[in-house]
């Protein structure tokens, strides 16, 4: 299974931006081919960074990632 969920998700913006290592990229790539919640995440991820982008700010709006980590912990248990 490579790493787990939580792991999974502290890769998820640099997965976005290419910035992982190529070893590490394919442990996330693995892991979201069999885990719907992470992909899931990986989706509405990639959507907030457009939309984020198309307002020409580059930041995440605060606290976006402990509200998305605070529902993921809801749909894991
Ligand atoms: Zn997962």
């Amino acid at each position: 299974m490579g790493i787990d969920c939580k792991h999974l998700w502290n890769y998820i913006s640099e997965y976005l931006d290419w910035t992982l290592l190529n070893e590490t990229r394919e442990t996330v790539q693995k892991h979201l081919d069999h885990c719907e919640i992470c992909s899931a995440i990986l989706d509405s991820t990639r959507n907030m960074i457009i939309l984020v982008a198309d307002d020409r700010i580059f930041e995440l709006p605060v606290g976006f990632s402990e509200r998305l980590h605070a529902r993921i912990d809801l749909e894991l248990t």
